[in-house]
């Protein structure tokens, strides 16, 4: 796709880690150079003149398209620095809150992203009870399994739209509705949702008031710029929120720091451009797994097309390593694990909680792909993963 701008360091390389980040596409690209290189220097918070005005238009613009993308009123849109502060916000800034409340009980499930779990034990360090609940063997977690965990004093339910590892959807709209009346407050983490299946912050057609009152956003999931997200407050459950970033009180008081102008910009096209891919990204899809087919692996929280994001396949080769795959396969950019837990060699904690196992853990791999993948690439990418797995069975003689 000619959006693209293609890497000159990698010509042979095949990018497949597209749930850890995506390129930057042409026309975002575009769109922040028209701010960043043509003397819009101006803060945006410094409205009194010239400079300043021009900057805050660009960013409420900016913040109107980001609403628009997920059916919210721009004045529920905060923006971050990405999903991991924005879970962070949330998460934090409700803790007052539901100690006022003697609301002391959390749950969350087992496959949510660190930057949702680890706010969360936080709040466990300081007396707050989580429950952490188990997940169906394809990643799954389904309301009702939330509602038995449900006590008198739940206080915070969080539930991720998709996964970041085996792509499998979550039941928001039903989630949402067993809530309904109960007085909790439901944060959900979209970071992987946005450009990858229809999100709307209100998912019950039938009554609007329905649906989380907290929503993380990312820009670089979605072929924006790195360093910016949104954290989408549901306008009635803003007085329950808490600043955690405190300064110049810039964002209605909940996130201080000065806006980047070009980044939020960047967002906002992003968000214009959510065009459908998904019909391109599940023929993809179809083409790999065709190929891979015969060799017969494990394919982690495909049980059923409709529960799953196209883009993101997690699959295990029995009896092969990751980190075998990785040297084996030097063309292939894929994934390992949770792309933010920085080290890289931590274990999955999703495959580990989807399959029980920690080999199975050890021997997955995620190929995600997205807008400017092409069916040549996908195609190549299958032949090489066939010939390096025919090779290493081989060599371990279990050919
Ligand atoms: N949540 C999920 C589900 C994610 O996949 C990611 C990124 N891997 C994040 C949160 C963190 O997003 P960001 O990089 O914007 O902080």
């Amino acid at each position: 796709m000619d959006s693209q701008v293609k890497p000159v360091f990698a010509p042979n390389s095949i990018y497949l880690d597209y749930a850890a980040t995506t390129a930057v596409d042409r026309r975002v690209l575009d769109a922040m150079y028209g701010i960043m290189a043509q003397g819009h220097t101006g803060n945006a918070h410094a409205r009194h003149h010239v400079y300043g005005a021009a900057a805050h238009r660009s960013v409420e613009a900016a913040r109107q398209q980001v609403a628009e993308a997920i059916g919210a009123d721009p004045s529920e849109i905060f923006f971050t620095s990405g999903a991991t502060e924005a879970n962070n916000l949330a998460i934090k800034g409700i803790a007052a809150h539901l100690k006022a409340e003697g609301r002391m009980h959390l749950v969350t499930s087992a496959v949510e992203h660190a930057s949702v779990l680890e706010p969360l034990h936080e709040l466990e360090a300081q007396g707050f009870e989580l429950t952490v609940l188990a997940v169906k063997p394809c990643g799954m977690i389904e309301a009702d399994m939330i509602e038995r965990a449900i006590r008198f004093d739940t206080g915070l339910v969080c539930v991720q739209a998709v996964n970041n590892e085996v792509g499998v959807i979550q039941p928001i709209e039903e989630i949402a509705v067993m809530l309904k009346g109960r007085g909790i407050l439901f944060q959900c983490d979209a970071a992987q949702a946005l450009g990858k299946k229809n999100f709307n912050v209100s998912p019950c057609a039938d009554d609007s008031s329905l649906g989380p009152d907290f929503v993380s956003l990312s820009s670089h999931k979605v072929y924006g710029p790195q360093g910016i997200g949104a954290l989408y407050v549901r306008a009635e459950k803003k007085h329950v929120l808490t600043a955690v970033n405190r300064g110049g009180g810039q964002e209605s008081g909940l996130r201080s720091g000065t806006l980047p102008t070009a980044l939020c910009v960047g967002f906002g096209k992003a968000c214009s451009l959510l065009e459908d891919d998904i019909r391109h990204i599940r023929s993809l899809r179809w083409a790999f797994l065709n190929r891979l087919s015969w060799l017969n692996p494990t394919v982690y929280g495909h049980s059923h097309v409709d529960w799953n994001v196209p883009g993101i396949l997690n699959i295990r080769f029995e009896g092969i390593e990751t980190e075998t795959l990785i040297m084996a396969l030097p063309d292939l950019a894929f994934g390992v694990g949770a792309a933010c837990s920085s080290g890289g060699a931590k274990l999955s904690h999703v495959v580990r909680a989807t399959t029980g196992s920690e080999q199975a853990a050890r021997e997955s791999m995620r190929i995600s792909f997205g807008r400017f993948t092409t069916h040549q690439e996908i195609l190549r990418a299958a032949d090489l993963l066939v010939e390096a797995v025919e090779e290493i069975r081989e060599v371990q003689g279990v050919a």
